[in-house]
């Protein structure tokens, strides 16, 4: 079976010199899942009050259904039905949503959001404000926020994050994952493939900054990773040890940002294009996509630019933009431009690191293998059924080549963005690269 499962609820002493305790405790992945939650509830409080957070889909799929569970067994359930808002988009999680929800679920109940990264990021906020333990339902292998400590909302229209806490235990059911929409599914897929380009990343931070980094967190996936990347055409199908497979894989890839207390080792550049589509939005209004089929695509974009990178055999440094692009970010340019400012540093050592050419010969020797080739992540997103073209995500060539371009400034994190600039091939790679590869 998946060996990843044994180790949640499990303490490890691991070689990077850190004690890692393995959040959740434990994960309940079968069909009468639903029967488990009222025995970890009874260990979390005396009250039994609860109040579950989901919106009208996830309440088809599997809300309902609890609710009921614990009603029949003599729970105060109080629900919280999300309602779409009037434009035909969903429910968010935003500042805004999260007050109204705090305002109205009252006081000791135990919180379970009900669905994927939306309801569960609302509740992991309103329980770690509360200081209160919370379970989840998940109802989409569809991103790895499950079992991560993060929550990613918007605050005052800029994307953050925000150190919570993970749930004691997650929840879910073979079957309400396979009847997922595809395009969730296809999104987890999204989000997981990133694992390639975002631990080279880390690796990066570490090797140039000494960063702490945790080989055993990186290592996490290993095992599961073949299951759904070698036969992509699977989990389209909706192959039960495929989708388990995924939906574990996402559950690790968030205990490793728990492991790392930081999310560092589940996104790097690939995430900030992602993100950068994210702001454009908030800037023009042009809707975006999900999160991991932007995610997708910023992995193909990436992955070739790593391979662009370690090509070069004798590098001739440049120095990076000196600013951000003002203009282009609107009202977001002073927030964006604080974290550019603070990257400066990074950039200077990166420089004076890399610059000794020996430095520069290791980096590449011991970055390559954590890598897939991007012909390998495309053709995986590709015959998955995912979003591998950037007019699968409505993006014309011009918006993505602008997020491509841009994605380095918006946060603090070095990553391969970064070095592309060092190196002088950005942004000039970026057009060669959006032109033939998306
Ligand atoms: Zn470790
Ligand atoms: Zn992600």
């Amino acid at each position: 079976m998946i060996e990843g499962n044994d180790l949640f609820g499990k303490t490890i002493q691991c070689s990077c010199g850190r004690m890692h305790q393995i959040t959740p405790n434990k994960v309940f992945y079968e069909e009468d899942a639903i029967s488990f939650i009222q025995e970890t509830l009874t260990g979390l409080t005396s009250a039994k009050r609860v109040a579950v957070i989901m919106d009208v889909r996830t309440r088809a799929a599997a809300g309902g259904g609890i609710v009921e569970h614990l009603k029949l067994n003599d729970w105060l359930v109080h629900e919280v039905v999300l309602t779409d808002p009037a434009d035909g988009e969903s429910p968010v999680c935003d500042d805004r949503t999260k007050e109204r929800l705090q305002s109205e679920i009252p006081a000791q109940h135990v919180i379970i959001p009900v669905g994927g990264g939306v309801m569960t990021d609302l509740g992991k906020w309103i329980a770690f404000d509360r200081g209160i333990p919370f379970i989840t339902f998940a109802t989409a292998a569809s991103m790895n926020g499950y079992a991560s400590a993060n929550v990613a909302p918007t605050v005052k229209g800029i994307k953050s994050l925000i150190r919570a806490r993970p749930p004691e235990a997650i929840f879910s059911r073979p079957s309400v994952l396979m009847d997922a929409p595809w395009e969730l599914t296809a999104s987890g897929l999204g989000d997981i493939i990133a694992k390639s380009v975002s631990s080279a990343d880390w690796f990066l931070n570490h090797f140039l900054f000494d960063d702490y980094f945790c080989e055993r967190s990186v290592g996490l996936i290993a095992d599961i990773e073949p299951l759904y990347f070698d036969h992509p055409e699977a989990l389209n199908a909706g192959d039960p040890g495929s989708i388990k497979a995924l939906f574990m894989g996402l559950l690790l890839t968030g205990v490793s940002m728990t492991m790392a207390e930081s999310s560092a080792p589940s996104s790097g550049g690939e995430h900030m294009v992602s993100h950068t589509l994210d702001m454009m939005s908030s800037v023009d209004g042009i809707p975006h996509d999900l999160h991991g089929r932007q995610v997708g695509i910023g992995t193909i974009l990436a992955s070739e630019l790593y391979r662009r990178v370690l090509a070069i055999d004798s590098p001739d440094w440049k120095s990076p933009p000196s600013r951000i692009d003002a203009p282009f970010w609107g009202y977001l340019s002073g927030n964006i431009n604080e974290q550019y400012d603070r990257k400066q540093e990074r950039l200077q050592k990166a420089e004076e690191v890399l610059s000794e050419r020996k430095q520069w010969d290791e980096l590449r020797t011991r970055i390559q293998p954590v890598l897939r080739a991007p012909g390998d992540v495309k053709d995986c997103l590709q015959r998955a059924g995912a979003a591998y073209r950037a007019e699968d995500i409505g993006c014309g060539e011009e918006r993505i080549l602008a997020a491509f371009r841009h994605a380095h400034e918006i946060r603090s994190r070095f990553t391969v963005l970064d070095l592309a600039y060092l190196l002088g091939i950005m942004p000039k790679a970026a057009e060669e690269i959006v032109e033939e590869w998306v």
